[in-house]
Protein backbone atom coordinates (compact mmCIF):
# COMPACT_ATOMS: atom_id res chain seq x y z
CA UNK A 1 0.00 0.00 0.00
CA UNK A 2 1.84 3.33 -1.36
CA UNK A 3 1.21 5.75 1.60
CA UNK A 4 1.89 9.17 1.93
CA UNK A 5 2.39 11.84 4.85
CA UNK A 6 -0.65 14.14 4.52
CA UNK A 7 -0.54 16.59 7.93
CA UNK A 8 0.58 16.77 11.52
CA UNK A 9 -1.97 17.35 13.90
CA UNK A 10 -0.79 19.27 17.10
CA UNK A 11 -3.45 20.44 19.84
CA UNK A 12 -3.12 23.65 20.89
CA UNK A 13 -4.99 25.65 23.22
CA UNK A 14 -4.65 28.72 20.59
CA UNK A 15 -4.55 29.13 17.16
CA UNK A 16 -3.60 32.90 17.81
CA UNK A 17 -0.40 31.87 19.89
CA UNK A 18 0.37 29.02 18.59
CA UNK A 19 1.04 30.09 14.76
CA UNK A 20 3.81 32.39 16.00
CA UNK A 21 5.94 29.41 16.02
CA UNK A 22 5.24 27.80 12.94
CA UNK A 23 4.96 31.38 11.14
CA UNK A 24 7.66 33.74 12.33
CA UNK A 25 10.35 30.85 13.31
CA UNK A 26 9.78 27.94 10.70
CA UNK A 27 8.69 30.24 8.13
CA UNK A 28 5.34 28.37 7.41
CA UNK A 29 2.18 30.34 6.62
CA UNK A 30 -1.56 29.40 7.68
CA UNK A 31 -3.10 28.98 4.36
CA UNK A 32 -6.79 28.48 5.91
CA UNK A 33 -8.79 28.45 9.41
CA UNK A 34 -12.01 26.12 9.38
CA UNK A 35 -14.23 24.89 11.98
CA UNK A 36 -15.15 21.56 11.87
CA UNK A 37 -18.22 21.55 13.81
CA UNK A 38 -18.82 17.49 13.94
CA UNK A 39 -15.69 17.56 15.71
CA UNK A 40 -16.12 20.57 17.91
CA UNK A 41 -12.80 21.80 16.17
CA UNK A 42 -11.30 24.84 14.51
CA UNK A 43 -8.11 23.75 12.40
CA UNK A 44 -5.32 26.04 10.88
CA UNK A 45 -3.30 23.94 8.10
CA UNK A 46 0.17 25.21 7.45
CA UNK A 47 1.35 23.26 3.94
CA UNK A 48 5.33 22.78 3.78
CA UNK A 49 6.63 20.55 0.98
CA UNK A 50 5.50 17.20 1.14
CA UNK A 51 2.88 17.43 3.73
CA UNK A 52 1.21 19.94 6.37
CA UNK A 53 0.91 21.34 9.97
CA UNK A 54 -2.42 21.01 11.39
CA UNK A 55 -2.86 23.16 14.72
CA UNK A 56 -5.99 21.77 16.58
CA UNK A 57 -8.20 24.09 18.96
CA UNK A 58 -11.23 22.81 20.53
CA UNK A 59 -14.13 24.77 20.11
CA UNK A 60 -15.57 23.39 23.50
CA UNK A 61 -13.81 21.82 26.47
CA UNK A 62 -16.08 18.83 25.64
CA UNK A 63 -14.42 17.42 22.39
CA UNK A 64 -11.51 14.86 21.67
CA UNK A 65 -9.16 17.65 21.35
CA UNK A 66 -10.48 19.78 24.17
CA UNK A 67 -10.26 16.48 26.09
CA UNK A 68 -6.92 15.97 24.96
CA UNK A 69 -5.35 19.33 25.72
CA UNK A 70 -7.06 18.92 29.65
CA UNK A 71 -5.47 15.68 29.70
CA UNK A 72 -1.83 15.73 28.25
CA UNK A 73 -1.58 19.76 27.84
CA UNK A 74 -0.61 20.78 24.11
CA UNK A 75 1.07 18.44 21.85
CA UNK A 76 1.43 16.04 19.28
CA UNK A 77 -2.30 15.06 18.84
CA UNK A 78 -2.11 12.64 15.75
CA UNK A 79 -0.19 11.81 12.21
CA UNK A 80 -2.46 11.62 8.82
CA UNK A 81 -1.81 9.54 6.08
CA UNK A 82 -3.12 9.40 2.85
CA UNK A 83 -3.76 5.93 1.32
CA UNK A 84 -5.33 4.78 -1.60
CA UNK A 85 -7.98 2.55 0.04
CA UNK A 86 -9.85 3.66 3.26
CA UNK A 87 -11.71 0.53 3.62
CA UNK A 88 -9.07 -1.42 3.09
CA UNK A 89 -6.52 -0.08 5.33
CA UNK A 90 -9.13 -1.07 8.19
CA UNK A 91 -9.43 -4.26 7.05
CA UNK A 92 -5.74 -4.76 7.19
CA UNK A 93 -6.18 -3.28 10.71
CA UNK A 94 -9.21 -5.60 12.08
CA UNK A 95 -6.66 -8.71 10.36
CA UNK A 96 -3.53 -7.37 12.92
CA UNK A 97 -6.35 -6.59 15.68
CA UNK A 98 -5.62 -2.84 15.50
CA UNK A 99 -9.02 -0.91 16.86
CA UNK A 100 -9.84 2.19 15.23
CA UNK A 101 -11.23 4.90 17.07
CA UNK A 102 -15.08 6.32 16.53
CA UNK A 103 -16.88 5.39 13.19
CA UNK A 104 -14.96 4.08 10.93
CA UNK A 105 -14.52 5.29 7.74
CA UNK A 106 -16.36 8.53 8.65
CA UNK A 107 -16.63 10.89 6.35
CA UNK A 108 -13.51 14.05 5.98
CA UNK A 109 -12.95 17.07 4.54
CA UNK A 110 -12.98 17.36 0.85
CA UNK A 111 -15.17 14.61 0.39
CA UNK A 112 -12.58 11.85 2.12
CA UNK A 113 -13.02 8.83 3.83
CA UNK A 114 -10.94 8.54 7.04
CA UNK A 115 -10.27 6.57 9.99
CA UNK A 116 -8.14 7.08 13.04
CA UNK A 117 -6.08 4.03 14.64
CA UNK A 118 -6.22 3.82 18.58
CA UNK A 119 -2.80 4.91 20.20
CA UNK A 120 -3.10 1.70 22.69
CA UNK A 121 -2.08 -0.17 18.70
CA UNK A 122 0.29 1.91 17.00
CA UNK A 123 2.84 2.66 19.76
CA UNK A 124 1.20 5.61 20.97
CA UNK A 125 0.12 7.82 18.49
CA UNK A 126 -3.09 8.35 17.02
CA UNK A 127 -2.40 7.68 13.36
CA UNK A 128 -5.60 8.66 10.94
CA UNK A 129 -5.66 7.22 7.27
CA UNK A 130 -7.73 9.48 4.46
CA UNK A 131 -8.79 8.21 1.36
CA UNK A 132 -8.35 9.89 -2.22
CA UNK A 133 -10.36 13.26 -2.46
CA UNK A 134 -13.63 12.65 -3.77
CA UNK A 135 -15.72 15.86 -5.50
CA UNK A 136 -18.67 13.44 -6.14
CA UNK A 137 -21.51 14.19 -4.87
CA UNK A 138 -21.86 12.76 -1.37
CA UNK A 139 -24.93 10.37 -2.53
CA UNK A 140 -22.50 7.52 -3.28
CA UNK A 141 -22.22 7.23 0.50
CA UNK A 142 -25.69 5.54 1.29
CA UNK A 143 -24.56 2.84 -1.48
CA UNK A 144 -23.31 0.63 1.62
CA UNK A 145 -26.78 0.37 3.15
ZN1 LIG B 1 -6.03 15.16 10.84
Amino acid sequence: MSVRLAHIGIAVRSIVDARIFYEEVLGLKVEKIEEIASEGVRVALLPFPGGEIELLEALDPDTPVGRFVAKHGEGLHHISFDVPDVRKAILAGIEHGVETVGEAPRPGAEGREIAFFHPLFTHGVLIEVAGPKNDAPVSHVHEQD
